[in-house]
């Protein structure tokens, strides 16, 4: 079961494209300057399974959808329960684009399994010292926009080169 705060039919600030985003509750990073503290504690939202998060995600998505983002919160504190909900997700569109957030960095959790099947990791806690409203995507420039499936592949952390 996963504890889900929200979910916002389009974005185009949360990951390249149109997307829609999950807010998923709980996260134990605490940084100071956090835009959503109330996502701290982690129980709370709503109760979802794996196949009915699926369901609602996709019922939120239009053709014109490039991905779906998940934020938070910390969706990497739910990590087994998301990786269920990515691969029910990729059992209806296979090619879908999933992009995470996370308050770690890649170094600490990179043998996650959850990490072999998402697209893009923006990893790294908030920092309010290098807070920087000009980066695409993230808040603080300590923040890194990882090519997960080229990182894997090349056995080298790879960002993205097109931001
Ligand atoms: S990781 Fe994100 S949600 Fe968690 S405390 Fe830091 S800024 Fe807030």
């Amino acid at each position: 079961m996963l504890q889900v705060a929200d979910i916002l039919g389009e974005s185009v600030v949360d990951g390249k494209g149109l997307r829609t985003v999950v807010f998923l509750q709980g996260c134990p990073h605490g940084c100071t300057g956090c835009h959503n503290p109330k996502l701290w504690p982690s129980k709370g939202g709503k109760d979802y399974t794996s196949g009915a998060l699926a369901a609602a995600i996709i019922a939120k998505m239009s053709p014109i959808h490039r991905g779906v983002t998940f934020s938070g919160g910390d969706p990497l504190a739910q990590a087994e329960e998301l990786l269920q909900v990515i691969k029910s997700l990729r059992k209806i569109k296979p090619e879908l684009n999933v992009w995470v957030y996370t308050g770690y960095i890649f170094e600490e959790i990179k043998d996650y399994p959850v990490l072999q099947e998402i697209n893009v990791l923006v990893d790294g806690p908030f920092i309010l010292a290098k807070r920087d409203i000009s980066l695409p995507f993230r808040g603080s420039g300590n923040q890194r926009i990882i090519d997960l499936p080229k990182t894997f592949a090349q056995g080298g952390l790879i960002q993205e080169l097109s931001l």
